[in-house]
């Protein structure tokens, strides 16, 4: 994909964007130096000393896990990651191996984890789940780690560098990626990854602009080049002429000076110009997120993704720690509500303690609350744990992945249960929940009437109702030209949703991307949904946007839209509506 540009030396480059934003900085091509395993015999007196050996690396190894580690606490998708290393070098399992080969072989502890670490490269790689395979980069990251330990070498620490630094690598790890400093580093790029994967998960949340899947990035860009990273659309520009690096800055310095701007509607009301409120939540996926509510105008939170903390580890947590996280969103919401997701586990969202079947269509699969439904024991501590929370403050519970009004009625009879449960332990408790269906399949949608009068309240789930609908995979790249969520089919089940829920007095939300979306919000409104949610430094664009449009206008664009048959035409219609607005 890469092209030259231009002017001579400079070259553009194009990848996938990962994590938003433009970096500017001088690339430091990263090269992992791959150690020598060292590989002898052992005279038989030696066995013990070198099994003594490689504990004592293990060790030190978890010591500097933890040291890396402690500064991270609390950014919490970083600090699981490490966890999962810790986990693979606690594991007595692993060590108890080596420690065999050792033994049994008579070779050094190099080698014998050299071996070790070879057969569960090859048992992840052949793993069909693919959160399960990229489990693969923190195993090679614990055994290297390990290994360096070994060879008494200190691990590599792209924390010494001087900034601003572009990281161009062929690949790197969610782990290293944690140990970059944010004020030393511009961006990343790399020639490995995808969209979804736990690097471009850690690089969005520490701020870091990421382009991923740049064939040949380390080949093509030099060690010292100036680099351009633009992770909002996947381009990379090295060795630009003074007067792309000064474009490129005035375009960052428009890109922060809008959101300043838009900073700004995030104290006003969230209304259309003839007055008409839509409430704006925050999508949260940990407590980290919920800083950012009050900030950007949040009303509340709108959808918080429980099944983040069920990821990168080995046992679920238990009552007591979801309650505790499930209390600090509902205060973090108040005085507004806090809608709190069952478990949305399976698809692409697979917790390392979890034993599962593999699936040939694991979107269609066990997910969502098919697994919670099946394992009912994981969703009655769940459920507890909120029953407790929605004593704190308002707490919503919404039920993701409905295929069917017999999972909203399941559903409510373990709540009910788990209710008198905890009523006779006495433990304090809210008096009532409401209980909300997330609409992200076709079945919902079509149902939709039936469902309102099952629950509270709808929020609609774009990211995978547009999945469903359009039967186009939200992982896959190569059918990507296809998802879109200005298909008419998409805005014509959104239209039959809310007009089934309000016939049933019940109001509707869309907690999808596209909510965040400032001229599919409009669409969104006019179709008569009642709330937005997206992540909260979305809001005061959004907000920005309805504030300059009057419902009236909302809905007869949205009407005329229906009308259209392609997404094309909407596209261009919607573009044309909206034409040299933000
Ligand atoms: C959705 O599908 O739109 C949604 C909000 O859920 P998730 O992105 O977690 O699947
Ligand atoms: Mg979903």
């Amino acid at each position: 994909m890469a092209r030259r540009g231009e002017q001579s030396g400079t070259l553009l480059l194009e990848g996938l964007a990962a994590a938003p934003g433009i970096g500017i900085g001088v690339a430091v091509v990263w090269v992992r130096t791959e150690p020598v395993f060292p590989e002898y015999s052992l005279h038989p007196d030696r066995i013990e000393t070198e099994i003594e050996r490689f504990e004592r690396a293990a060790r030190d190894a978890l010591a500097q896990i933890d040291a890396i580690r402690r500064p991270l606490v609390g950014v919490e998708i970083v600090d699981s990651i490490l966890s999962t290393q810790a986990m693979i070098l606690e594991d007595r399992q692993l060590r108890d191996d080596v420690a065999r080969r050792v033994r049994s072989e008579r070779i050094n502890a190099e080698w014998a984890l050299g071996l070790e670490m070879r057969r569960l490269d090859r048992l992840f790689a052949e793993m069909e789940d693919a959160y399960l395979r990229e489990r693969r980069a923190d195993v090679r990251d614990a055994a290297r780690r390990l290994l360096l330990n070994l060879l008494g070498h200190e691990p590599d620490r792209l924390v010494e560098l001087r900034g601003p630094a572009v990281i161009v690598a062929s690949d790197l790890s969610p782990a290293e990626v944690s140990q970059l400093d944010r004020e030393r580093v511009a961006g990343i790029v790399t020639e490995a990854g995808g969209r979804t994967s736990h690097t471009a998960i850690v690089a969005t949340s520490l701020g870091l602009p990421t382009v991923v899947g740049v064939d040949g990035a380390t080949a093509r860009i030099g060690d010292g080049d100036v680099v351009v990273v633009d992770g909002d659309t996947g381009r990379v520009i090295a060795r630009p002429s003074a007067r792309e690096v000064e474009n490129e800055r005035r375009r960052e310095r428009s890109r922060a000076a809008l959101e300043r701007a838009w900073l700004r509607h995030a104290v006003l009301p969230a209304e259309t110009r003839d007055g008409r409120r839509v409430r704006l939540c925050g999508n949260v996926d940990s407590a980290r997120d919920l800083e950012a509510l009050a900030r950007h105008g949040a009303r509340g939170v709108g959808l918080f993704r429980t099944e983040f903390l069920y990821l990168n580890r080995s046992t679920p947590p238990d009552e007591e720690e979801q309650f505790r996280h499930y209390r600090a969103v509902v205060l973090g919401a108040r005085p507004d509500p806090a809608v709190i997701r069952t478990l949305d586990l399976g698809a692409d969202k697979v917790p390392a303690g979890l034993p599962r079947r593999s699936e040939a269509n694991p979107a269609l699969g066990l997910r969502g609350i098919r697994v919670s439904l099946a394992r009912p024991e994981i969703l009655r501590v769940q459920l507890r744990a909120m029953l407790r929370a929605a004593a704190h403050g308002r707490l919503r519970i919404l039920i993701p992945m409905v295929s069917g009004i017999e999972e909203i009625r399941r559903t409510r009879e373990l709540l009910e249960d788990v209710r008198l449960e905890l009523e006779g332990s006495g433990a304090g408790l809210a008096s009532s929940v409401e209980l909300g269906a997330m609409v992200e399949t076709p079945a919902a949608a079509a149902v939709a009437d039936a469902l309102a009068l099952e629950v509270d309240f709808l929020s609609i789930g774009t990211n995978d109702l547009i999945q469903y609908t359009v039967a186009v995979d939200r992982e896959n790249e190569s059918v990507a030209y296809l998802y879109d969520g200005l298909h008419p089919a998409v805005l014509r089940a959104v239209r039959g949703v809310v007009d089934a829920a309000h016939a049933a007095g019940r109001p509707v939300a869309v907690c999808g991307e596209l909510a965040a979306d400032p001229a599919a919000a409009v669409v969104l409104v006019g179709l008569g949904v009642d709330e937005l949610s997206m992540q909260a430094p979305a809001i005061p664009r959004v907000k920005a946007r309805l504030r300059a449009v009057s419902l009236a206008d909302a809905r007869s664009l949205a009407g005329g839209l229906l009308a259209l048959p392609t997404a094309r035409e909407v596209g261009d219609r919607l573009g044309k509506a909206f034409r040299g607005s933000n």
